[in-house]
């Protein structure tokens, strides 16, 4: 090797040592900011929020390849790939995808008959024998997203090539657009920029999202009219209307909970700042908030029996 070249592969070395430093030394301060309360204190990391997920559904009887995972996230590339592997790893089966512009459940009650259709009637013993499933299990999940930098700003993310860049974005256009038209004298017609209120045939997810998200706005106690929410809680009020979005198209599908057991699954996914590394590869540092919502499973008696997430 020319002396130049050593010297240039020093300098990679060295680069991704710095980089590696940078790295431990952002994702130690998003720690300590996320534990600070008010925020998200109680977030935990996504593989360990697996591991007690896996657990809670395991003592109801949702046994790991044996039921079918509906995910429904934002369509950000941040927020789908990286938790579509590790459920597919978690669960054993690969995701079916639900997911809308800001994690919205609009893909609809189609959409969800589809992916139960999918859910697994056998699985493979050790000796590689067929065992028939008595009943089909599926498990919805619903998830906003939020970046989070190292300085505890919510909704930034630093992407793999772009410096400044934010997540949720549709849902941080979403408060934009209330600090711009002003929260007085501002409605769910109003909100929504494509004649008057009318649903933009070429922006159908985000048109939706507006008015979904504007009337939660209206029924949250604590609008007035006059503050516009933060983002923290933009995203808090986006996670409950994913989940009574879900539940009614679910009570449309008049589901034979004799036959066909189903879990519903609530919390919101956290990018802090990604971590480089031993090769010099940016991995996701994904966390999960799983308290708002109480996550339960229908079964035959027809009444919700609720997730124990402390198992573990
Ligand atoms: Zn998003």
């Amino acid at each position: 090797m020319s002396k130049e070249n050593v010297i240039k592969e020093n300098k990679k070395e060295l680069s991704k040592l710095d980089a590696k430093h940078k790295s431990k030394e952002k994702c130690e301060k998003f720690e300590t900011e996320l534990s600070k309360p008010g925020i998200f204190e109680t977030a935990i990391p996504l593989k360990l929020y697996l591991e007690k997920l896996v657990a809670a559904l395991a003592e109801v009887g949702f046994m790991k390849g044996q039921f079918i995972p509906c995910l429904c996230t934002c369509r950000d590339e941040i927020a789908v790939h990286g938790v579509y592997d590790a459920m597919t790893e978690a669960f054993g089966l690969k995701p079916f995808v639900l997911s809308c512009l800001g994690g919205m459940m609009f893909s609809g009650v189609t959409s969800l008959e589809s992916a139960m259709k999918h859910a697994p009637q056998y699985f493979l013993d050790e000796n590689r024998q067929e065992v028939n499933l008595k009943n089909e299990r599926y498990v919805f999940i619903g998830m906003p997203h939020i970046g989070i930098n190292e300085e505890g700003i919510p909704g930034v993310y630093e992407r793999e090539g772009r410096h400044h860049s934010h997540a949720c974005g549709a849902l941080i256009a979403f408060r934009d657009a209330l600090e711009i038209k002003g929260t007085h004298n501002i409605n769910v017609n109003t909100i929504v920029q494509y004649r008057d209120g009318m649903i933009d045939p070429d922006d159908l997810e985000y048109s939706i999202l507006q008015k979904r998200m504007f009337s939660r706005l209206e029924q949250s106690k604590d609008w007035k009219g006059e503050k516009v929410p933060t983002l923290v809680d933009v995203v808090k009020m986006a996670e409950l209307q994913i989940f009574s979005d879900l539940e009614r198209q679910l009570g449309r599908l008049k589901i034979d909970n004799s036959k066909n057991f189903y879990a519903v699954v609530s919390c919101i996914e956290i990018h802090g700042p990604r971590i480089i590394d031993e090769e010099g590869k940016a991995q996701e540092n994904t966390w999960i908030f799983y308290d708002q919502i109480p996550d339960y499973v229908m079964m035959k008696n027809r009444d919700p029996t609720y997730l124990n997430l402390n198992l573990l």
